[in-house]
């Protein structure tokens, strides 16, 4: 039981994160895990935020939906949780997929304000309309996860609507996302790489983070500066252009994944590349036979997405994602072609990948359960 329960959390970790392209709401891990009457069961369980992201992917009818999680420095040693959990909670922290933080203060609803996300909270946060005009203006930018039937359900502190709304990244916002900072702390599991050069890690801090991927600074007197450590951050520079694509299967988006200027990423039944897109446990056995281990390699120069056909059995264009027939554009073997803002590639008929924005959700299938998806976890590679 043990065993599967750290299989559970493992699971879990990959549902955290604090990459701006990929969360998709915002919450306090400290308030999540005290959930106590969405399951009955002890005062604090790591599990409850399992339980959130799976309402969350039900809501936006999708698969591996991630959530940035910012969570109180007191809860590294808190009491109600298990060892095993907050030695989780801790290596989440180290590698910089939470924030973790001696004062949260507010912290939350400026991420939510940076990036335009939802909040996934009870609280009302009424002190704070002055300043997040959004909370009242916009229903459903912040929600409270409440029991429901068959797993937690939202309900929005305004207008009573059920599904979390994301907004607009603030001005500030696109503003502080167009460069890279750098934390003089070494070892800064989330702003690191200290030593610059322009590798992406300050190996000692184990933050492998790629540049593109950083979290929003926090503002202090108008001032970026490293929410963990309180200091001001260095600018690195112009932050790498980044594109969000997204992979659909029988219609269901199964994941998101960052396409930066940086490197290219292969997509397929299970590329050998690093950071590679493994496509092949959403396929049926046709898929597979006809899907190559790389079959398509997207790279982003000068802001365009081109796609090149690396298969041995090619694939298809579907210009401003039209499903007719007659609009598929053949891709031959090692051809290439710049991807239309609403295009998309298919690399076997259902089989798609395209702009996440631009890529329509909707569900035959109910997504995975993050609980259930523990086995395909145990892949994970052991920690130093
Ligand atoms: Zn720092």
């Amino acid at each position: 039981m043990r065993f599967e329960i750290s299989k559970v959390l493992d699971a879990i970790e990959g549902r955290v994160c604090t990459d701006p392209s990929l969360a998709r709401a915002v919450v306090d891990l400290a308030e999540v895990i005290r959930y106590q009457d969405i399951d009955g069961g002890r005062p604090a369980s790591l599990l409850r935020l399992g339980m959130v992201i799976d309402a969350l992917s039900r809501e936006l009818e999708e698969d591996s939906v991630q959530v940035y999680a910012v969570v109180h420095r007191a809860l590294l040693s808190d009491a109600d949780l298990t060892s095993n959990e907050r030695m989780v909670v801790r290596r989440w922290a180290d590698d910089g997929l939470v924030e973790v933080l001696d004062n949260p203060g507010d912290r939350m609803l400026e991420v939510a304000d940076l990036l335009g996300l939802p909040v996934l909270s009870r609280v009302r946060f009424d002190g704070l309309r002055g300043r997040f005009p959004w909370l009242v203006e916009q229903p459903g930018r912040v929600v409270a996860p409440v029991p429901g039937a068959g797993g937690p359900v939202f309900i929005a502190h305004v207008g009573g609507g059920h599904s979390p709304v994301a907004g607009k990244r603030s001005p500030t916002g696109v503003k502080l996302l167009a460069r890279q900072w750098r934390c003089p702390e070494s070892g800064c599991a989330l702003f690191g790489g200290g030593g610059g050069g322009g590798a992406f890690a300050d190996l000692a801090g184990g933050a492998d983070r790629s540049p593109a991927a950083q979290p929003p600074p926090a503002l202090r007197n108008g001032v970026p500066t490293c929410p963990r450590h309180g200091v001001r951050l260095g600018d690195g520079g112009p932050r790498p252009r980044t594109e969000v694509l997204a992979v659909r299967v029988g219609g269901l988006v199964r994941r998101r994944f960052v396409l930066s200027e940086e490197q290219p990423i292969v997509a397929g039944r299970a590329p050998e590349q690093d950071g590679g897109i493994m496509l092949g446990q959403w396929l049926n056995d046709e898929a597979r036979r006809w899907i190559s281990r790389g079959h398509v390699r997207f790279e982003l120069r000068v802001g365009e997405v081109i796609v090149t056909d690396v298969s041995t059995n090619g694939s298809g264009i579907r210009p401003a994602g039209s499903m007719a027939e007659s609009d598929r554009i053949p891709l031959a073997p090692q051809q290439s072609r710049v991807l239309g803002e609403n295009d998309m590639v298919e690399l076997y008929p259902g089989v798609q990948i395209g702009r996440a924005e631009e890529l329509p959700t909707g569900a035959p299938f109910t997504p995975t359960s993050v609980m259930a998806e523990a086995p395909t976890m145990a892949m994970r590679l052991p920690r130093p």
